[in-house]
Protein backbone atom coordinates (compact mmCIF):
# COMPACT_ATOMS: atom_id res chain seq x y z
CA UNK A 1 0.00 0.00 0.00
CA UNK A 2 1.78 3.32 -0.74
CA UNK A 3 2.01 5.74 1.37
CA UNK A 4 -1.12 7.77 2.68
CA UNK A 5 -1.90 11.32 1.33
CA UNK A 6 -5.50 11.56 3.35
CA UNK A 7 -7.30 12.55 -0.06
CA UNK A 8 -9.52 9.72 -1.01
CA UNK A 9 -10.49 11.18 -4.32
CA UNK A 10 -7.33 10.82 -5.93
CA UNK A 11 -6.56 7.34 -4.08
CA UNK A 12 -7.09 3.85 -5.64
CA UNK A 13 -6.22 1.88 -2.09
CA UNK A 14 -9.74 0.24 -0.64
CA UNK A 15 -8.26 0.93 3.26
CA UNK A 16 -10.17 1.11 6.20
CA UNK A 17 -9.93 4.79 6.30
CA UNK A 18 -11.48 5.42 3.14
CA UNK A 19 -14.07 8.24 3.44
CA UNK A 20 -15.33 8.64 -0.04
CA UNK A 21 -16.47 5.43 -2.09
CA UNK A 22 -14.02 4.20 -4.81
CA UNK A 23 -15.09 5.55 -8.56
CA UNK A 24 -13.46 3.35 -11.35
CA UNK A 25 -14.72 5.40 -13.76
CA UNK A 26 -12.22 6.26 -16.25
CA UNK A 27 -11.11 9.48 -18.44
CA UNK A 28 -11.34 9.26 -22.36
CA UNK A 29 -8.03 9.94 -24.06
CA UNK A 30 -6.73 13.70 -23.95
CA UNK A 31 -7.21 14.27 -27.48
CA UNK A 32 -10.04 13.11 -27.42
CA UNK A 33 -13.61 15.15 -27.52
CA UNK A 34 -16.74 13.20 -26.34
CA UNK A 35 -20.35 14.56 -25.31
CA UNK A 36 -22.72 12.11 -24.15
CA UNK A 37 -22.51 8.60 -23.96
CA UNK A 38 -25.46 6.31 -24.28
CA UNK A 39 -24.96 2.40 -23.79
CA UNK A 40 -27.47 -0.42 -25.42
CA UNK A 41 -27.63 -3.20 -23.12
CA UNK A 42 -29.81 -6.55 -23.14
CA UNK A 43 -30.99 -9.37 -21.09
CA UNK A 44 -28.97 -11.84 -23.73
CA UNK A 45 -27.13 -12.16 -26.51
CA UNK A 46 -29.20 -12.20 -30.25
CA UNK A 47 -31.87 -10.03 -29.49
CA UNK A 48 -30.92 -7.30 -31.98
CA UNK A 49 -28.65 -5.28 -29.29
CA UNK A 50 -26.23 -4.08 -32.31
CA UNK A 51 -29.00 -4.18 -34.59
CA UNK A 52 -30.51 -1.15 -32.30
CA UNK A 53 -27.17 0.21 -31.94
CA UNK A 54 -26.44 0.46 -35.46
CA UNK A 55 -29.76 2.39 -36.27
CA UNK A 56 -29.65 4.49 -33.10
CA UNK A 57 -26.29 5.70 -34.57
CA UNK A 58 -27.34 6.40 -38.13
CA UNK A 59 -30.83 8.64 -36.43
CA UNK A 60 -28.33 10.72 -34.70
CA UNK A 61 -25.77 11.38 -37.62
CA UNK A 62 -29.25 11.96 -39.53
CA UNK A 63 -29.63 14.38 -37.55
CA UNK A 64 -26.22 15.81 -38.09
CA UNK A 65 -24.49 15.02 -34.92
CA UNK A 66 -20.97 13.85 -34.84
CA UNK A 67 -21.69 9.88 -33.92
CA UNK A 68 -19.53 7.22 -32.63
CA UNK A 69 -19.98 3.52 -31.80
CA UNK A 70 -18.16 1.56 -29.61
CA UNK A 71 -18.46 -1.85 -30.23
CA UNK A 72 -18.05 -3.57 -26.69
CA UNK A 73 -19.36 -6.54 -27.62
CA UNK A 74 -15.97 -8.22 -27.82
CA UNK A 75 -16.95 -12.07 -28.43
CA UNK A 76 -19.73 -11.08 -30.91
CA UNK A 77 -18.99 -8.18 -32.62
CA UNK A 78 -20.99 -7.29 -35.62
CA UNK A 79 -21.14 -3.29 -35.66
CA UNK A 80 -18.06 -3.25 -38.42
CA UNK A 81 -20.25 -5.72 -40.14
CA UNK A 82 -23.35 -4.09 -40.59
CA UNK A 83 -21.68 -0.70 -41.60
CA UNK A 84 -19.74 -2.78 -44.73
CA UNK A 85 -16.56 -1.36 -42.55
CA UNK A 86 -13.38 -3.57 -43.22
CA UNK A 87 -10.33 -1.79 -42.52
CA UNK A 88 -8.01 -1.92 -40.34
CA UNK A 89 -7.77 0.79 -37.65
CA UNK A 90 -4.71 2.60 -37.47
CA UNK A 91 -3.03 4.51 -34.28
CA UNK A 92 -0.76 7.60 -33.84
CA UNK A 93 1.42 8.78 -31.24
CA UNK A 94 -1.51 10.25 -29.62
CA UNK A 95 -3.72 6.98 -29.62
CA UNK A 96 -6.13 4.69 -31.43
CA UNK A 97 -7.95 6.08 -34.24
CA UNK A 98 -11.11 5.37 -34.98
CA UNK A 99 -12.39 3.97 -38.57
CA UNK A 100 -15.30 6.25 -40.39
CA UNK A 101 -18.24 4.71 -42.31
CA UNK A 102 -19.31 5.85 -45.67
CA UNK A 103 -21.76 8.64 -43.72
CA UNK A 104 -18.90 9.43 -41.16
CA UNK A 105 -20.19 7.29 -38.15
CA UNK A 106 -16.80 6.80 -35.99
CA UNK A 107 -16.08 2.77 -35.38
CA UNK A 108 -14.30 0.92 -32.83
CA UNK A 109 -14.20 -3.06 -32.87
CA UNK A 110 -12.13 -5.64 -31.89
CA UNK A 111 -12.57 -6.67 -35.43
CA UNK A 112 -11.29 -3.54 -36.58
CA UNK A 113 -7.68 -4.95 -34.89
CA UNK A 114 -8.07 -8.49 -35.80
CA UNK A 115 -5.75 -9.68 -38.56
CA UNK A 116 -8.37 -11.94 -40.12
CA UNK A 117 -11.90 -10.56 -39.00
CA UNK A 118 -12.96 -14.21 -39.02
CA UNK A 119 -10.83 -15.41 -35.77
CA UNK A 120 -13.04 -15.91 -32.30
CA UNK A 121 -11.65 -13.91 -29.86
CA UNK A 122 -10.58 -16.60 -27.12
CA UNK A 123 -9.68 -14.09 -24.08
CA UNK A 124 -10.73 -14.58 -20.71
CA UNK A 125 -13.10 -12.03 -18.80
CA UNK A 126 -10.73 -9.32 -17.73
CA UNK A 127 -8.56 -9.24 -21.15
CA UNK A 128 -11.81 -8.56 -22.51
CA UNK A 129 -12.71 -5.94 -19.84
CA UNK A 130 -9.42 -4.11 -20.64
CA UNK A 131 -9.91 -4.09 -24.15
CA UNK A 132 -12.95 -2.22 -23.76
CA UNK A 133 -12.07 -0.05 -21.12
CA UNK A 134 -8.88 0.75 -24.11
CA UNK A 135 -11.44 1.82 -26.51
CA UNK A 136 -12.87 4.16 -23.97
CA UNK A 137 -9.05 5.79 -22.66
CA UNK A 138 -7.35 5.19 -25.98
CA UNK A 139 -9.44 6.09 -28.79
CA UNK A 140 -9.25 9.53 -30.50
CA UNK A 141 -12.93 9.63 -30.47
CA UNK A 142 -14.55 13.11 -31.65
CA UNK A 143 -18.13 13.18 -31.16
CA UNK A 144 -21.41 14.35 -30.25
CA UNK A 145 -22.80 11.37 -28.90
CA UNK A 146 -20.84 8.07 -28.48
CA UNK A 147 -23.26 4.61 -28.77
CA UNK A 148 -21.76 1.72 -26.32
CA UNK A 149 -22.88 -1.53 -27.84
CA UNK A 150 -23.01 -3.28 -24.63
CA UNK A 151 -21.59 -7.26 -23.89
CA UNK A 152 -24.83 -9.20 -23.59
CA UNK A 153 -26.09 -9.99 -19.75
CA UNK A 154 -24.61 -9.02 -16.72
CA UNK A 155 -21.48 -10.94 -16.30
CA UNK A 156 -17.44 -9.24 -15.56
CA UNK A 157 -17.66 -7.83 -18.74
CA UNK A 158 -20.53 -5.77 -18.48
CA UNK A 159 -19.41 -4.78 -15.14
CA UNK A 160 -16.18 -3.49 -16.41
CA UNK A 161 -17.98 -1.53 -18.84
CA UNK A 162 -20.66 0.39 -16.85
CA UNK A 163 -17.76 0.75 -13.81
CA UNK A 164 -15.00 2.49 -16.08
CA UNK A 165 -17.25 3.93 -18.94
CA UNK A 166 -19.27 7.33 -17.89
CA UNK A 167 -22.45 6.49 -19.07
CA UNK A 168 -25.11 9.22 -19.53
CA UNK A 169 -27.84 6.94 -19.78
CA UNK A 170 -29.09 3.09 -21.08
CA UNK A 171 -30.96 1.72 -23.89
CA UNK A 172 -32.18 -1.43 -23.04
CA UNK A 173 -33.49 -4.42 -26.13
CA UNK A 174 -35.34 -7.16 -25.51
CA UNK A 175 -37.65 -9.52 -26.90
CA UNK A 176 -41.27 -9.87 -26.32
CA UNK A 177 -40.89 -13.17 -24.11
CA UNK A 178 -37.77 -11.59 -22.46
CA UNK A 179 -39.74 -8.57 -21.43
CA UNK A 180 -42.80 -10.37 -19.69
CA UNK A 181 -40.28 -12.81 -18.19
CA UNK A 182 -38.48 -10.13 -17.06
CA UNK A 183 -34.66 -11.62 -17.99
CA UNK A 184 -33.70 -8.07 -18.53
CA UNK A 185 -34.46 -7.13 -14.69
CA UNK A 186 -31.05 -7.91 -13.89
CA UNK A 187 -29.64 -5.77 -16.55
CA UNK A 188 -32.09 -3.36 -15.45
CA UNK A 189 -31.22 -3.87 -11.71
CA UNK A 190 -27.11 -3.35 -12.85
CA UNK A 191 -27.85 -0.03 -14.29
CA UNK A 192 -29.80 0.86 -10.73
CA UNK A 193 -27.25 0.09 -8.96
CA UNK A 194 -24.67 1.86 -11.49
CA UNK A 195 -26.56 5.10 -11.20
CA UNK A 196 -27.06 5.31 -14.79
CA UNK A 197 -30.17 6.64 -15.94
CA UNK A 198 -32.78 3.98 -18.46
CA UNK A 199 -33.61 6.06 -21.29
CA UNK A 200 -36.44 3.23 -22.15
CA UNK A 201 -36.60 0.23 -23.49
CA UNK A 202 -37.02 -1.13 -27.34
CA UNK A 203 -39.24 -4.27 -27.96
CA UNK A 204 -37.23 -5.95 -30.55
CA UNK A 205 -39.17 -9.00 -33.10
CA UNK A 206 -42.45 -7.34 -31.94
CA UNK A 207 -44.42 -8.54 -35.01
CA UNK A 208 -44.30 -9.50 -38.42
CA UNK A 209 -46.09 -7.60 -41.20
CA UNK A 210 -48.25 -9.94 -43.38
CA UNK A 211 -46.46 -9.41 -47.19
CA UNK A 212 -49.49 -9.44 -48.55
CA UNK A 213 -52.35 -7.26 -46.46
CA UNK A 214 -49.89 -5.18 -44.47
CA UNK A 215 -51.82 -6.64 -41.30
CA UNK A 216 -49.44 -6.46 -38.10
CA UNK A 217 -49.30 -10.26 -36.73
CA UNK A 218 -48.10 -10.18 -33.04
CA UNK A 219 -46.26 -13.40 -32.41
CA UNK A 220 -46.21 -13.08 -29.08
CA UNK A 221 -49.80 -12.13 -27.93
CA UNK A 222 -50.76 -8.69 -27.79
CA UNK A 223 -50.31 -5.93 -24.69
CA UNK A 224 -48.53 -8.08 -22.15
CA UNK A 225 -44.56 -6.23 -22.96
CA UNK A 226 -46.59 -2.89 -22.08
CA UNK A 227 -47.89 -4.30 -19.41
CA UNK A 228 -44.22 -5.92 -17.68
CA UNK A 229 -42.77 -2.55 -19.02
CA UNK A 230 -45.17 -0.51 -17.08
CA UNK A 231 -45.04 -2.98 -14.20
CA UNK A 232 -41.26 -2.04 -14.16
CA UNK A 233 -41.80 1.74 -14.72
CA UNK A 234 -39.75 1.08 -18.10
CA UNK A 235 -40.90 3.36 -20.83
CA UNK A 236 -41.29 1.37 -23.61
CA UNK A 237 -40.13 3.42 -26.36
CA UNK A 238 -40.49 1.46 -29.49
CA UNK A 239 -41.55 -1.70 -31.40
CA UNK A 240 -39.76 -3.49 -33.82
CA UNK A 241 -40.78 -6.05 -36.28
CA UNK A 242 -39.19 -8.61 -37.83
CA UNK A 243 -38.03 -7.47 -41.21
CA UNK A 244 -35.80 -9.63 -43.61
CA UNK A 245 -35.04 -6.32 -44.94
CA UNK A 246 -33.41 -5.59 -41.63
CA UNK A 247 -31.43 -8.51 -41.80
CA UNK A 248 -30.46 -8.19 -45.52
CA UNK A 249 -29.20 -4.53 -44.93
CA UNK A 250 -27.10 -5.83 -42.45
CA UNK A 251 -25.47 -8.44 -43.88
CA UNK A 252 -24.82 -6.39 -46.89
CA UNK A 253 -22.88 -3.86 -44.57
CA UNK A 254 -25.29 -1.13 -45.61
CA UNK A 255 -26.98 -0.45 -42.21
CA UNK A 256 -27.54 3.41 -43.31
CA UNK A 257 -29.54 3.28 -45.96
CA UNK A 258 -32.27 2.16 -43.57
CA UNK A 259 -35.20 3.47 -44.11
CA UNK A 260 -37.77 2.37 -40.77
CA UNK A 261 -38.37 4.98 -38.43
CA UNK A 262 -39.30 2.69 -35.71
CA UNK A 263 -36.73 4.11 -33.26
CA UNK A 264 -37.49 7.51 -33.63
CA UNK A 265 -38.89 8.03 -30.32
CA UNK A 266 -35.47 6.70 -28.69
CA UNK A 267 -32.93 8.96 -30.60
CA UNK A 268 -35.52 11.69 -29.69
CA UNK A 269 -35.13 11.24 -25.76
CA UNK A 270 -31.54 10.96 -26.75
CA UNK A 271 -31.55 14.26 -28.35
CA UNK A 272 -33.72 16.58 -26.78
P1 LIG B 1 -27.27 -8.97 -30.49
O1 LIG B 1 -26.41 -7.76 -30.70
O2 LIG B 1 -28.33 -8.77 -29.45
O3 LIG B 1 -26.48 -10.23 -30.28
P2 LIG B 1 -27.88 -8.64 -33.32
O4 LIG B 1 -28.23 -7.20 -33.40
O5 LIG B 1 -26.50 -9.03 -33.79
O6 LIG B 1 -28.10 -9.20 -31.84
O7 LIG B 1 -29.00 -9.45 -34.10
C1 LIG B 1 -28.91 -10.86 -34.31
C2 LIG B 1 -29.31 -11.18 -35.76
O8 LIG B 1 -30.69 -10.89 -35.93
C3 LIG B 1 -28.56 -10.35 -36.79
O9 LIG B 1 -28.30 -11.14 -37.91
C4 LIG B 1 -29.54 -9.23 -37.14
O10 LIG B 1 -29.36 -8.77 -38.47
C5 LIG B 1 -30.88 -9.93 -36.97
N1 LIG B 1 -31.95 -9.03 -36.52
C6 LIG B 1 -32.01 -8.33 -35.38
N2 LIG B 1 -33.16 -7.65 -35.28
C7 LIG B 1 -33.88 -7.93 -36.40
C8 LIG B 1 -35.17 -7.55 -36.89
N3 LIG B 1 -35.96 -6.73 -36.20
N4 LIG B 1 -35.58 -8.06 -38.10
C9 LIG B 1 -34.79 -8.90 -38.78
N5 LIG B 1 -33.56 -9.30 -38.38
C10 LIG B 1 -33.11 -8.83 -37.20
Amino acid sequence: MSECTHDCSTCGENCGERTEPQSFLKDHNPAARVGKVYGVVSGKGGVGKSMVTSQLAVLARRAGRQVGILDADVTGPSIPKAFGVHRRAMADERGMLPVETETGIQLISVNLLLDDETDPVIWRGPVIGGVVTQFWTDVIWDVDYLFVDMPPGTGDVALSVFQSIPLDGIVIVASPQELVSMVVEKAVKMAEMMNVPIVGVVENMSYILCPDCGKEIPLFGQGKTQAAADAHHLPLLARMPIDPALAQLTDAGRIEDIQGQWLTPVIEAILQ
